[in-house]
């Protein structure tokens, strides 16, 4: 008879969170998580970075997918980069809060997680996806972040590991206060 596994503690999920200051595009990773634009052609930021990082032949792969809607997630070889995969997702505009930006961001957390999922993919970083020209208050993307992050470890044990690449120091405060937040709550 098979058992049913043990459901994770909150202690083994917040154990596969880890946040660090960095560049996300040097990160040896299975996938690292694009914020991209809806046409996923490249653009400033952390995408420019990604792009120039991975050489030409990512634009390339971009092109073939015909854009990506806000929320959702689309994914391609890696390239140059240390990371195998790239997965692409659209975060908000933030436009005062009252035009979905909460529950779109909680998407391209769980979309993008999705498909590292169905790729079989175990490790894969973030940056703080929307908070950069999209301006979203960063604290509230960050709260978003890992919850639904958190949430998704619970019920999909395959992912393995999962890296928050803060870019600056503000960023990084920001996810290392709110992660001890979700460690005491938990
Ligand atoms: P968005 O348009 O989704 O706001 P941005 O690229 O403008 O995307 O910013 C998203 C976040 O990525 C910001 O916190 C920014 O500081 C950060 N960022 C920029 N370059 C990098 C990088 N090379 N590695 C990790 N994070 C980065």
């Amino acid at each position: 008879m098979i058992q049913p596994s043990p459901s994770a503690s909150p202690y083994d999920i917040l154990r596969k969170m880890t946040v660090i200051r960095g560049d996300i595009t040097r990160q040896r990773v299975d996938a690292i998580v694009n914020a991209a634009s809806t046409s996923l052609l490249g653009g400033g930021g952390v995408d420019g970075a990604i792009h120039r990082a991975a050489g030409t032949r990512l634009l390339e792969a971009c092109r073939q997918l015909g854009g990506c809607p806000t929320g959702e997630a689309k994914i391609t070889l890696g390239y140059k980069l240390p990371a195998s995969w790239v997965i692409h997702t659209v975060g908000p505009i933030w436009r005062g809060g009252d035009q979905q930006e909460e529950q779109l961001l909680a998407r391209c957390y769980r979309n993008s997680l999705l498909l590292a999922e169905q790729h079989h993919l175990r490790s894969v970083a973030f940056p703080a996806i929307s908070t950069g020209v999209y301006e979203f208050p960063l604290e509230r993307a960050t709260h978003i972040a890992m919850t639904e992050v958190s949430q998704f470890l619970t019920s999909h044990p395959a992912i393995e590991q999962v890296v928050f690449v803060c870019f600056g120091e503000e960023s990084y405060r920001c996810y290392i206060e709110t992660l001890a937040e979700i460690q005491i709550a938990s």
